[in-house]
């Protein structure tokens, strides 16, 4: 009999003011990671991707999923700033921290969860004027019933229903982020 839980992982938590149950372990989500390394590993065999990783909710899938990558590649770091513009109503997104040349490359952008798919459809649009010769896309987690776009997700971790979560990168008001396992939102 097991008396406590491998990593300490807790059954229920709350995070500020709301509450949140266990959904996928830290065993499973290494199960998950390492079937998209597999995938990138064989798909990409002979080329030399460009990882970008989304900052700041996919930091740690990306760091598990790029131990695993075994082709050469380049890992560079971005962030979908928001702000609204000086219209109110205006909202600009520009994208931080992309000073590698993109151009001609294949890039696999590492993204934590995909919902509406409004944040990644952004991200591609800018890519799309750099001019890479092949955009790919890799999500730790995807949540089909909200999508309302229309981009292929090339490699999925896993897809849930549509509840909010944390953990693992995801956080709420910037909290959780740190936790191994992925909690759900108990409504
Ligand atoms: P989208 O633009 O695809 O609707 O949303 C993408 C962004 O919304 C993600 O990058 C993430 O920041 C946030 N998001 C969507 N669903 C969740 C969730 O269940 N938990 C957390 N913590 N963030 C989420
Ligand atoms: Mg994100």
């Amino acid at each position: 009999m097991r008396t406590s839980k491998p990593n300490g992982m807790k059954e229920k938590i709350k995070v500020k003011d709301k509450e949140f149950s266990v959904f996928i372990q830290a065993a499973d989500i290494d199960t998950a990671v390492s079937r998209v390394a597999d995938s990138i590993n064989q798909e990409l065999k002979g080329k030399v991707p460009l990882f970008l990783v989304v900052l700041n909710g996919a930091f740690m899938f990306a760091s598990d999923l790029l131990k695993k990558i075994k082709i050469e590649n380049n890992i560079s770091f971005v962030k979908l700033s928001s702000y609204t513009g000086t219209r109110s109503s205006q909202v600009v997104n520009e994208l931080i921290g992309i000073n590698e040349v993109v151009k001609g490359r294949t890039v696999v952008i590492i993204e934590d969860i995909i919902d509406s798919g409004l944040t990644m459809r952004r991200m591609l649009d800018i890519l799309s004027e750099q001019e890479a010769a092949d955009v790919r896309i890799a999500t730790l987690v995807f949540k089909p019933n909200a999508f309302q776009s229309d981009f292929k997700i090339n490699y999925i971790g896993m897809e849930i229903p549509n509840d909010f979560i944390v953990g693992y990168g995801l956080d709420y008001d910037g909290f959780a982020r740190n936790l191994p396992d992925i909690y759900k939102i108990v409504e």
